[in-house]
């Protein structure tokens, strides 16, 4: 492969895609069920292996997958649901791509970048919904540089409510940065790095993204390269479902993965599956491409959670409340609730707002309504920021994963931080059915470990916040 005038290349071998995804159609059955028991084991698939699962046609067969899917959810995580909200920064964009509301060329979108006192204010409205991690998200424009992206973060971590509030792990969605850039966002203290690479299919890449600085798919193609190399370990990606065949973008983001993995001995934190939502004069956003439909959808989280099985899988609220619920015990980890898709929404009584928002959400309802049916599923909320704050992430994090410790450590701080949640802000409603909760799962702790967690229960109830194990 030829480099190109950067001396990128891509790592991305089409044809060999391709390859795996037609030679895996039509698996038999005792290859499938074969495939299931092996995943069982926690240690992944290959990519022949899961391109098999993505194919499968007999409903019995998909009804194994789901529940596999479940038994490895349940194992490695637990109940456990970490949640988050997204923060717009700006929606001025340079790009056009071709199905979302930001694009350049979408002159009927009011365009606004937060100040520093109206990201402020953002933010004090969330953590007084009880929010303790965000995600940023920025359009791409040649104003705004890694400079300023620090600045906004820095704003974020610097605005501290009343009560426990404080943001205690800020996220990134922006464009990719050379890295000198990365290097700034990793030193203010930034956990992951989001990127999606939207579709793999270069040819389709290139005719959906035909202006502004996206337009260079190597340049993307190479942002987590750049991440890690500037010391951020935790990079989150994905692709855009909707653009291209799902089957096809799938096997070369887990080839992606895995050549992060050869590279820097460990692939991404997260993965995101976000599909088309309607946006503003964004024709294809409407009529995607390559619909998928629900249960392929569903099948495909459930195939990510058996192909990759300590990579965190995020659920966004593009999805319907239904749907939302349905793939909670089918693999996702990370579920963002009460979320807006412009800047400044959360200070604005309006929730749907076309004229600035980026695209259309499924799920409209608050923070705390989550919570509520999420407890009522038996989940734990968790806000806990732990392992990034003790410098437990990337190849670290994936070795501690592997050895059990999410359910001896995540589970524990997940009870603390909605014991925090539930003092500082929860309804009495929410506060009964949640402490309810707590006490079972205490109970369901070895003696040694429950007296621990009972002892800073305890204290939170005294007032003390941010306890973590
Ligand atoms: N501007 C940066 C970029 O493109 O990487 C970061 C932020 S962009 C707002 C975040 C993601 O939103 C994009 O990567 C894309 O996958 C997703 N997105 C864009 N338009 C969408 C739509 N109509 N429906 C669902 N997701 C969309
Ligand atoms: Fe801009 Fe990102 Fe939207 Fe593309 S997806 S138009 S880069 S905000």
């Amino acid at each position: 492969m030829k480099p190109d005038s950067n001396g990128l290349v891509n790592f991305i071998d089409e044809q060999k895609v391709w390859e795996i995804v037609h030679s895996a159609a039509g698996a038999e059955s005792s290859r499938i069920l074969e495939i299931l028991d092996k995943a069982l084991e926690l240690k992944g698939l290959s990519l022949e292996e899961t391109a098999m699962l993505l194919q499968v046609e007999d409903p019995e067969l998909n009804e194994a997958i789901f529940e596999t899917a479940r038994k490895v959810k349940q194992g490695i995580y637990g109940n456990r649901m970490v949640l988050f909200a997204p923060l717009y920064i700006t929606n001025e964009c340079g790009n056009r791509c071709a199905y979302c509301g930001f694009k350049a060329t979408n002159k009927e979108l009011l365009r606004r970048t937060l100040t520093a006192d109206e990201i402020r204010q953002e933010v004090s409205v969330l953590e007084n919904q009880g929010h303790k991690r965000l995600l940023l998200v920025y359009g791409e424009h040649p104003k705004f540089g890694a400079d300023w992206i620090a600045d906004t973060v820095r704003t974020v971590y610097d605005t501290v409510s009343e009560k426990s509030g404080e943001i205690r792990r800020v996220n990134i969605n922006c464009a990719p940065l050379d890295t000198e850039g990365f290097r700034k966002l990793h030193e203010v203290g930034i956990g992951t790095y989001q990127c999606f690479q939207e579709t793999y299919h270069r040819k389709t890449y290139a005719e959906l993204h035909p202006g502004g600085h996206k337009k260079d798919y190597l340049w993307r193609l190479h942002a987590m390269h750049r991440a890690m190399e500037a010391g951020i370990d935790d990079v989150g990606m994905g692709t855009l479902l909707g653009l291209y065949d799902y089957r096809f973008d799938t096997i070369a983001l887990l080839s992606h993965a895995a050549e992060l993995e050869d590279r820097f001995g460990v692939g991404p934190h997260t993965l995101s599956f976000p599909r088309l939502e309607p946006a503003l004069n964004a024709e294809i956003a409407f009529n995607p491409p390559y619909p998928i439909p629900d249960e392929e959808f569903k099948r495909l989280v459930a195939v990510l959670r058996l192909s990759v099985p300590y990579t965190g899988l995020i659920l966004s609220t593009r999805e319907s409340k239904r749907m939302r619920r349905e793939l909670l015990d089918l693999g996702v980890s990370q579920l963002s609730a009460g979320s807006r898709t412009y800047p400044g929404a959360y200070s604005d009584p309006d929730y749907d707002r076309p004229d600035v928002q980026q695209f259309c959400i499924g799920d409209n309802r608050s923070l705390e309504e989550v919570i509520s049916e999420i407890v009522a599923h038996g989940y734990v909320p968790s806000w806990c920021t732990a392992c990034y704050r003790a410098g437990r992430t990337g190849e670290h994090f994936m070795e501690l994963a592997k050895k059990g410790f999410i359910q001896k450590f995540c589970h524990p701080n997940a009870l603390l931080t909605f014991k925090e949640y539930l003092l500082d802000y929860a309804h009495s409603d929410t506060q009964s059915k949640g402490n309810a909760l707590i006490k079972t799962e205490l109970e369901n702790f070895v003696a040694k470990r429950r007296a621990g967690v009972a002892e800073r229960l305890e204290r939170i109830e005294n007032g003390e916040r941010d306890l973590y194990l």
